[in-house]
């Protein structure tokens, strides 16, 4: 039977016939496998939820009661039946929690990977390969120009200016799930010790990412602290506090943004991005296409981004690539890189 034959793109997105269940459905549905937290995947309203338990853990920080109607924890690898098919999750290196999606039905093995990324992370499990029939690919960073830098290079220019502008606050954008607490991990393995300043608006999942035994150091509120007292340090911020009045209680900010995104010089200047840092959650060209390599399945199917390159690519690697036409994610790649839902709900 074609692996399109049960599990199908619709306008709820990918639902699984023989277990009447939708992956990261952007519309409320009965039963929901959720990938990771990110707004554009997973949403509030379901009647149940099936993901892992940091996941579960996040949307009820987002969500509260709205979470879900009945929340059902798996961890990674642990094996779920459902209608005949069997489910387990894989970590997706992402973001905490992110989980790619094993799928098993007569004899055919589907992998959707959800968000993911290959280089180490300090902050998330790291992505396993699971050879499979049909791998199911973002592309949010799917054309051959994308190539992100080492992380040490970019905390590196971060440090730089921390050291070169005493007088000055550094002020990094950054979204709240995932990319604050792997810049505030980086810059503590690079030996940074001083406290770091946040906003508000990021409070809630650093406390989350700790409970879950992620070391971020010391963190202070950014918020009450003196003007002074911010001269030469480190705060973090939702992406939108660069420009806004926010900013204004630092002494001479100096606006840096960290996202993939800022390997394009527009996006750096319509963030107001003096120091673009490109560091991104998600995979670049070179870890997309070595991921369909080492995954070594016969059909890829490509979603969430730069669609066409990575088909071609497969394509002509001899693989069936399909664009998956997917509603309700964003063509710029998820709230993580774009601002959006996330910031909104946590400001
Ligand atoms: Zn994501
Ligand atoms: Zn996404």
């Amino acid at each position: 039977m074609k692996p399109e034959s049960w599990l199908k793109v619709t306008p709820r997105g990918l639902y699984c016939e023989p277990g009447d269940f939708y992956i990261d459905p952007h519309r409320p549905v009965g039963r929901a496998v959720v990938t990771h937290g990110h707004g554009d995947h997973a949403r509030p309203g379901n009647r149940a939820v099936l993901a892992t338990p940091e996941t579960l853990a996040i949307m009820r920080k987002r969500y509260g009661v709205e979470a879900g109607g009945k929340l059902d924890e798996a961890r990674y690898g642990e094996r779920r039946e459902i209608g005949g098919v069997s489910l387990r999750f894989l970590p997706a290196g992402h973001v905490l929690g992110s989980a790619q999606v094993v799928l098993e039905w007569q004899g055919c093995r589907i992998v959707v990977s959800g968000d993911y990324k290959r280089r180490p992370d300090p902050t998330c499990a790291p992505f396993e390969v699971c050879p499979c029939d049909v791998f199911v690919t973002e592309a949010t960073f799917g054309l051959p120009v994308f190539r992100h830098p080492p992380d040490s290079e970019e905390i590196a220019k971060l440090l730089t200016a921390q050291a070169q502008f005493p007088e000055r606050a550094i002020l990094v954008g950054v979204y709240a799930l995932g990319k604050a607490q792997r810049v505030i991990a980086l810059l503590r393995r690079a030996g940074y010790q001083r406290p770091l300043y946040i906003h508000g608006a990021l409070q809630g999942l650093c406390d989350l990412y700790r409970d879950f035994g992620v070391e971020l150091g010391e963190l202070r509120p950014a918020t009450g602290a003196a003007k002074k007292a911010l001269a030469g340090e480190i705060v973090l911020a939702p992406p939108s506090s660069l420009t806004d009045r926010w900013s204004r209680r630092l002494p001479d900010p100096l606006p840096a943004m960290a996202s993939g995104w800022m390997r394009v010089r527009a996006r750096a200047r319509q963030r107001g991005a003096e120091l673009p840092l490109i560091l991104s959650d998600h995979a670049d060209w070179d870890e997309l296409t070595q991921t369909i390599r080492e995954v070594g399945a016969p059909e890829v199917w490509v979603t969430h981004g730069n669609e066409e390159a990575l088909v071609h690519y497969a394509n002509s690697l001899g693989l069936r690539g399909r664009a998956l036409a997917l509603i309700g994610r964003g063509d710029e790649g998820g709230e993580e890189e774009q601002g959006g839902v996330q910031e909104e709900l946590e400001t």
